[in-house]
């Protein structure tokens, strides 16, 4: 038998068993993270993802690919800094090429308002183990040549502030990496079964029901993105999530080096330049909550207007593509992970626009969780509960959260 048949064998996808100790219903990155650092840091295998479409078929497989931990306030600033630290390791882990490339974020100011804003990000950030530094419009251009600080007269760069460890990884390899990191280690992950009911004994969640009929489990991890709201509810949880659609686009190759990522926060847009020298581009949430996978001229032509008044060069670009994904936005723009008040049932949720760099210490921390029954320290100010409470979390920390 060759390399090539003995690889096939590894992977091969087995059928689902009736029961197992925990099942994960959504095999994004969120899900595929949970089950492999469980079966990894725990050796708890005994675990089901269950993907309705494909792997990576939902907002992970999406993004724009953004890593960084510029946030601003300190809960998250820690939280985001472990994930970025895992995502520098994660292909010495995996022993996976997930193209993760150190490029730097530069946010750009164009009022004095926006200016502290991004003096302060500097300093939480500093003060809490991320690098981040104030920086003028000369240093601006220094970074990025391309940049016309005149903002074509309406929307000067003032300064800002420069996050040099941010990066970008290809998605769908950093998606597949965490599926064969758990597959290898006896993790079943089951592509084209959908989760259609959660089977509830004595108040708490005992499995679920799916298109391959029921499964058992102690318990079950809603990792859904978008789709939360209706699992939930279907244990009786109402969340605060509203889901909206995100847009992004890809234009033709451009010929000369954009080596950061470019981001206008008042502006509501950000942009990078993918391995193959396209430009990617983002920006907001649509405004109406919707599960609509529907692209919109109206995005195209209010983001290609924005990228083409800071950055002219864009205007000789062509748009080859764009996509849509569909956001679980929290009221505070921070995530939501662990316990719900229903026994046997936790979420990993309120990844909104921002997840993608979270996936490692997400899925680190909820497998912690699962495994010891007590909820880790660096996720503890991300429960549910802080609703209740009245504990907000607010930090809109991205273009795409205004
Ligand atoms: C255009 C765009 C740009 C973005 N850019 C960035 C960025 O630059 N940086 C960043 O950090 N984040 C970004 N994000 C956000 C990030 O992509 C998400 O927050 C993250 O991928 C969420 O991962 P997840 O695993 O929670 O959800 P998903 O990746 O959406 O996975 C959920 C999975 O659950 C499956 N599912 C749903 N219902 C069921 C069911 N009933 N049964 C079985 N399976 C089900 C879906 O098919 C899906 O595959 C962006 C998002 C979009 C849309």
């Amino acid at each position: 038998m060759n390399e090539f048949q003995e690889k096939k064998i590894k992977f091969a996808w087995p059928e689902p068993k009736r029961s197992y100790d925990v099942v994960i219903v959504g095999g994004g990155g969120h899900g595929l993270a949970t089950a492999y650092y469980l079966a990894a840091r725990h050796g708890i295998t005994n675990v089901a993802v269950l993907e309705r479409k494909y792997i990576g078929a939902g907002n992970s497989g999406r993004n724009t690919t953004i890593i960084r931990a510029n946030y601003g306030i300190p809960e998250a600033v820690r939280f985001y800094q472990r994930s970025l630290e895992l995502y520098k390791h994660l292909e010495a882990e995996t022993d996976r090429w997930i193209m993760h490339k150190q490029k730097g974020l530069l946010n750009v100011a164009h009022t004095e308002s926006a200016l502290r804003t991004e003096r302060a990000r500097a300093e939480v950030n500093t003060a809490f183990g991320a690098k981040t530094e104030f920086v003028a419009p000369k240093e601006i251009k220094e970074i990025c040549p391309q940049i016309d600080l005149t903002g074509g007269n309406v929307w000067p760069v003032l300064g800002g502030s420069y996050h040099p460890e941010a990066a970008t990884a290809r998605h769908d390899r950093a998606v597949w990496a965490f599926a064969e990191g758990a597959m290898k280690r006896g993790v079943h992950v089951h592509q084209r079964i959908e989760v259609r009911g959660l089977t509830m004994s004595g108040g708490r969640v005992t499995g679920v029901e799916t298109s391959a009929g029921p499964i058992a489990a102690k318990a079950v991890v809603g990792a859904v993105g978008g789709h939360v709201t209706t699992l939930a509810s279907m244990a009786g949880v109402r969340l605060p999530i509203r889901t909206h659609p995100l847009q992004a686009y890809v234009t033709n190759h451009y010929d000369l080096q954009f080596d950061v990522i470019a981001s206008s926060p008042g502006l509501l847009f950000y942009m990078s330049q993918t391995a193959r020298g396209e430009m990617l581009v983002g920006a907001e949430i649509d405004r109406q909550p919707s599960y609509s996978y529907g692209s919109t001229y109206h995005f195209l032509q209010h983001c290609s207007h924005r990228a083409i008044t800071l950055f002219p060069f864009m205007r000789s670009l062509r748009i080859l593509r764009q996509w849509t994904g569909v956001c679980d936005m929290s009221p505070d723009y921070s995530p939501i992970m662990g316990k719900t008040g229903v026994d046997g049932f936790l979420v990993t949720t309120g990844w909104g626009t921002w997840g993608f760099k979270a996936i490692p210490a997400g899925g680190e921390q909820m497998a912690q969780l699962i495994a010891s029954g007590e909820t880790p320290e660096l996720i503890a100010p991300f429960g549910l509960d802080r609703f209740a409470s009245d504990r907000m979390m607010a930090d809109r920390g991205s273009a795409g959260t205004h």
